[in-house]
């Protein structure tokens, strides 16, 4: 049984590295903004007032406090959520991100995009998603392992192989999804201990996770940006991208579109922007922010503005962060051909709009960033079968969905959405 509860979210805590917020990209009406994008979607398509009732809202708002004991020896009370949009189609599945700004109406915007995203890619799971306010960048390894695992604890049994699957999001890793299983399967039959493996997806490869997960969500924007780019006979080989976040997905998709032959011309995260219109390698880069937390002090390019970054030169721009980043002064000023919404929601609605005018493409979250769901829901069912698939026929599999999902995506939206995939 899902326990309801509400409350009110604690004071936010702005992060001085934290840009300028502008009034449509306001974090806080995420879930605002979405409800506002499905309207626009309902008014193109056939849909059911029915369905349009139970999609509405999610079906739980999981909310817990919990006190947790820090290396100094004092308590601190987290706050973490985990909403469950929809199980219509199977389980609900989604993942879990650590960060300080995380807000309920966030994670509810975010649990929806997963119902949809699992549809697309025909996944049999529901949309879900979880959230605890912190800052991880101030928390030491052993404070982030006694927060994830009071928090699996605290959801009980709101979270289950065969109810409730969390994965990685923004500040999670294989290792917190590591903690999460351990704590999950010390406290739930510990008779059959392994069939609880599946409680979460995107583990490390010793722990049970999948070959081909750690890079699966930026392999499959790639693989959604091979398949634009042969319908519009353009050449990835040669082209031009920037990058917004060089976390997991940003640096994975930087790295793969790099051994095409494209050319890293400018990358920011929240420790600044760089460009460099020779290129950047993204393998060293990714090495520097693995020992440095962050892109800044990367000799292989110069430092620019925040503003600058959105206006350089480029073919394609993969944003890969935080939601609503494209805001419409971006959107004005980008030179891409093409945005790759690698993150959830990156786009604000007035931007949407900017772009389309301006003629310029987007391959949409729910399809370019599905890669990640459906090399988990692969781990999910290796876990069940107790298998280990080869990574070639995770890749093999991943780009089989991800080029299908795209050419429905086109083929519909061509007849009825030209507004989500501008053609
Ligand atoms: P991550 O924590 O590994 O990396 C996040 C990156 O964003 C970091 O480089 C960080 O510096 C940067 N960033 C944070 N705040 C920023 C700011 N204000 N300005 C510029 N950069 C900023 O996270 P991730 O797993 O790579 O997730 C990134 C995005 O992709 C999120 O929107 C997430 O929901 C989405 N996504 C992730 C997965 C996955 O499998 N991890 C799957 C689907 C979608």
């Amino acid at each position: 049984m899902a326990r309801k509860t509400t409350t009110t979210n604690p004071p936010e805590v702005k992060d001085e590295a934290t840009p300028e917020v502008l009034p449509e990209a306001d974090p806080s009406r995420f879930y605002e903004i979405h409800l506002a994008q499905l309207e626009r979607a309902y008014g193109s398509i056939a849909i059911e007032p029915h369905v349009r009732t139970i999609l509405s809202e999610p079906k739980n708002e999981i909310i817990v406090n919990f006190p947790v004991r820090m290396d100094d020896g004092h308590f601190k009370l987290f706050t973490g959520y985990r909403i469950q949009h929809n199980n219509i189609r199977g389980p609900y599945k989604g993942g879990i991100r650590y960060h300080h700004d995380v807000t309920l109406g966030e994670v509810k915007a975010l649990s929806a995009l997963m119902t949809y995203k699992c549809a697309l890619l025909d996944v049999p799971f529901g949309g879900a998603k979880g959230g605890v306010r912190a800052n991880t960048s101030e928390l030491s390894t052993t404070e982030l392992e006694r927060i994830t695992r009071r928090f699996t604890h605290d959801l009980g049994n709101n979270i289950g192989p065969e109810y409730d699957i969390p994965a990685p999001d923004m500040g999670t890793n294989s290792q917190i999804m590591v903690w999460m299983m351990d704590t999950y399967m010390n406290t739930h039959n510990l008779i059959d201990k392994n069939a609880q493996k599946r409680i979460v997806t995107g583990k490390s490869l010793m722990s049970g996770g999948s070959r081909g997960r750690e890079k699966a969500t930026g392999q499959g924007c790639v693989y959604v940006l091979q398949e634009w780019a042969e319908e519009r006979g353009f050449r990835l080989d040669g082209c031009s991208f920037i990058v917004q976040g060089f976390g997991n997905v940003g640096s994975h998709a930087a790295m793969i579109l790099s051994k095409l032959g494209g050319v890293l011309v400018g990358v920011q995260d929240h420790t600044g922007s760089l460009h460099n219109p020779e290129g950047m390698n993204p393998r060293k880069l990714s090495e520097h922010v693995r020992q440095n937390g962050g892109i800044a002090g990367y000799r292989g390019g110069e430092s620019c503005s925040g503003e600058d970054f959105w206006k350089l030169e480029c073919d394609v721009c993969i944003p890969a962060a935080l939601e609503l980043q494209v805001t419409e002064k971006v959107a004005r000023g980008l030179k891409a051909r093409v945005v790759v919404e690698a993150a959830n929601g990156p786009t604000t609605l007035p931007a949407e709009r900017a772009l389309e005018e301006r003629g310029i493409e987007v391959l949409p979250d729910v399809l370019a960033n599905a890669g990640g769901v459906v090399v988990s829901y692969f781990e999910w069912i290796q876990n069940k079968r107790s298998e280990s698939w080869q990574l070639e026929e995770v890749d093999e599999r991943l780009h089989f969905m991800m080029r299908r999902a795209f050419h429905e995506t086109v083929s519909y939206t061509h007849l009825t959405l030209p507004t989500i995939y501008s053609v």
